[in-house]
């Protein structure tokens, strides 16, 4: 048992249910390895939601509200991570959930689809053999449900891979996503990046799609359009930058 007091405390609890996600054939072994990099990002921003963070949000939440047809792209760390979020938001917009992996597996898929059913979820894309292929440049072609992620206008997919988001991007679909690292090349090739701990975005996310639901649409539009996705990562750098530097020139105190 780790104690609540530990420094560390909350990061090692996320290990934890990477973990158990890896051990339940959720989570892929290169998921884990991917947490790590995200995690040290996230030491770097001092593992808050910064107002960077919070702008992304309110644009992502206009973006999927004002969507045709959102979808929200599940893999095995969002899965183990946010479940019942995930699943509260795609009711929430509403949009369809489709399980998306890199490594995929037929297994994988079952466990997850089961997995996010005992969150509560009702469909999940993303499952049939009758799945449409698009090129991507040098990972494996990826397989799309052409009820879900094929047809969608807007694109939820956080804890994405570069070479895959650009491929989204080159047909067409406007790109929402949660990286922890704002120079990653998924962060800079969507269309609006939450630089955030998914653990933390999500609940965010959902308070903002429920703040602006009901608003017209012209202010949703307003919001989005006000949106500017480089300069809020370039705004992103700039924090950690004066992070470093105060930490520089003080004694360390990191949390
Ligand atoms: P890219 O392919 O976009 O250039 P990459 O190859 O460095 O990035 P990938 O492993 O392809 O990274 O994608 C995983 C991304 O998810 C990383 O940028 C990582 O920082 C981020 N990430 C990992 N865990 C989390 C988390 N819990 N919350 C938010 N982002 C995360
Ligand atoms: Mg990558």
């Amino acid at each position: 048992m780790i104690p609540k007091s530990h420094p560390r405390y909350e990061s090692l609890m996320i290990r934890e249910k990477l973990i158990r996600g890896f051990e339940r054939g959720i989570v892929a072994k290169a998921g884990l390895i991917a947490h790590g990099r995200g995690e040290a990002f996230d030491y770097l921003l001092g593992e808050k939601t910064i107002p960077e963070a919070m702008r992304a949000i309110e644009a992502a939440a206009a973006t999927l509200i004002l969507a045709k047809h959102p979808v929200i792209s599940v893999n095995g760390n969002v899965a183990a991570l946010v479940p019942d979020e995930i699943v509260e938001l795609s009711k929430l917009i509403p949009a369809p959930l489709e399980i998306n992996l890199f490594y995929r597996t037929k297994k994988r898929i079952e466990k997850i689809k089961k997995h996010l059913e005992e969150h509560g979820a009702s469909t999940v894309l993303g499952i049939t053999d009758n799945l449409v292929t698009i090129p991507e440049l040098f990972s494996e072609r990826r397989k799309v449900d052409p009820e879900g992620i094929y047809k969608a206008d807007v694109v939820f997919v956080p804890l994405e891979d570069g070479d895959r988001t650009e491929a989204l991007r080159r047909m067409g679909k406007i790109v929402v996503t949660v990286d922890l690292n704002p120079m990653s090349r998924t962060a800079r090739a969507a269309n609006i990046t939450i630089v955030d701990n998914i653990v933390r975005a999500a609940p965010l996310l959902i308070k903002a799609v429920k703040k602006l639901k009901r608003r017209p649409e012209n202010e949703l539009m307003k919001i989005v359009n006000e949106f500017d996705n480089d300069l809020n990562l370039r705004n992103v750098v700039r924090y950690l930058r004066e992070r470093l530097f105060q930490l520089s020139k003080s004694r360390m105190q990191l949390m």
